[in-house]
């Protein structure tokens, strides 16, 4: 990335640098993402939450033969009555796992159970429930359909067909698909290693005693709970006081030893020219005022080879700005392709919300089901961006568009699911 770019982003006539809008920001995000190259092969149940790195292709048919859905008894659909009933003799079973490989005769049928492989000949299964049973013969009507009951070989997987592709991040569905190909290695992309820090004088780490104007540093926990689920290797360098060499030097170490530095604290008016200067000193770095609340100053950048996120120091604008830049640039540097964003769903809102239009506001609220199955959003009550407790209350984020003004009770607003974060 050149200089020029980020004088560019920090300053150029066709947007406010004073109020950088939430798109914007996250589309320049997204042009300076270099992903993760190095590759290695896993065990299977190690690839949980990582990115494939390589096309999964089926090996065979899934599943490899004809089998029955049902238990009941397997025939040819030519003997199914035109009307009717019709009598069959039962000539053999044929269990999941152990096949009847003897040959089924007009007039014939075999009894079969659920998974197991259709016998020659046969193309339909009559389930149990349909059939009377008098001693070796079955007696049945127009219950069934020629091919009904049976799956199909390569129903779910063809031979050779792309099953899951290189960039997809790999859930327990997935586990349990490439298992179903016999499928024990794959090669995914390395873990991306991030490191983070907090900064400011006022923090106080668990273990200390609490001095007057102090405040124990939460970012760092939060950042560990949303790091640690997007399954990154962390690197926590604790806090760092508001000191020029000390900030120095942990931003130089970070950086070499980390794809992604991240930092909260120090961004805010009065503080960021003092960041600033170092910043632009060991790297390239923007600081917005991104038109959003909370979260309104951020810095984005690179220190060395690393990506660096400056985020706020309040510790919800911490989290929502982690859940609506930092989220969507790591996955990608971990090499999803194109990660999706986070839903929007519509949902009643059930109290007032005052809002001025010109930014997008992630309100905290907690969504419920209503007694006539609609879903409703409450804002929680303290709505501050110091005020964690807002984001621990919430199961969602109000997502309040930045032309949209007040909402009245009873509004219909857009809402996102905070477990989809994961
Ligand atoms: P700053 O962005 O550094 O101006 O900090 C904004 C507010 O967030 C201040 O009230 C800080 O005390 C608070 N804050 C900053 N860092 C942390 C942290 N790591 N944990 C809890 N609160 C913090
Ligand atoms: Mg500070």
């Amino acid at each position: 990335m050149s200089q020029q770019d980020f004088i560019a982003a920090s300053c150029a006539d066709d947007y406010d640098p004073n109020s950088m809008p939430v798109d914007k920001a996250r589309h320049f995000i997204r042009t300076y993402l270099e992903p993760v190259k190095v590759q290695e092969n896993l065990h299977l149940r190690a690839t949980l939450g990582r990115i494939l790195a390589q096309d999964i292709l089926s090996p065979c048919n899934v599943p490899n033969h004809d089998n029955s859905a049902m238990d009941g008894y397997a025939l040819n659909g030519d003997d199914l009555p035109a009307e009717g009933a019709v009598t069959l003799k039962v000539v053999g079973t044929a269990f999941a796992g152990k096949a009847f490989d003897g040959q089924v005769g007009r007039g014939e049928s075999i009894r079969i159970m659920t998974g197991a492989v259709m016998p020659d000949r046969t193309d339909t299964v009559v389930i149990q429930e349909h059939v009377q049973l008098d001693g070796d013969r079955i007696t049945f009507g127009l219950s069934t359909r020629r091919g009904q009951n049976r799956r199909l070989a390569g129903e779910d997987l063809k031979l050779g067909q792309v099953v899951l592709p290189a960039g997809h991040l790999v859930r327990p569905a997935d586990l349990g698909l490439i298992a179903s190909l016999g499928i024990g290695e794959v090669k995914v992309y390395r873990k991306l290693r991030v490191a983070f820090f907090s900064t400011g004088d006022e923090l106080a780490s668990i273990g200390q005693p609490l001095e007057t104007g102090q405040v124990y540093d939460s970012n760092r926990y939060t950042l560990y709970g949303m790091l640690t689920r997007l399954g990154v290797e962390i690197l926590d360098m604790g806090v760092v006081r508001d000191d020029p060499a000390l900030l120095e030097s942990a931003l130089t170490e970070a950086s070499q030893s980390a794809d992604v530095v991240i930092t909260s604290g120090g961004v805010s008016v009065g503080e960021a020219d003092y960041m600033k200067e170092l910043l632009n000193k060991l790297g390239q770095v923007v600081f917005w005022k991104i038109a959003m609340k909370p979260g309104r100053p951020l810095a984005y950048g690179k220190i060395g080879n690393a990506h660096y996120f400056g985020l706020p120091g309040n510790p919800v604008s911490v989290m929502v700005t982690f859940y609506q830049f930092v989220r969507d640039a790591m996955l990608m540097l971990m090499g999803q392709a194109n990660p999706q964003p986070v839903p929007l769903l519509p949902a009643t809102c059930t109290g007032e919300i005052r809002k001025a239009p010109g930014r997008t506001e992630f309100q905290r609220g907690v969504l419920t089901l209503d007694s006539d199955g609609a879903w409703t959003v409450h804002p929680t009550r303290n709505q501050g961006s110091g005020v964690l407790r807002s984001m621990s209350e919430a199961n969602c984020f109000i997502v309040l568009s930045e032309s949209c003004g007040n909402v009245a009770k009873g509004e219909t607003v857009q809402v996102q699911i905070m477990d989809s974060f994961v």
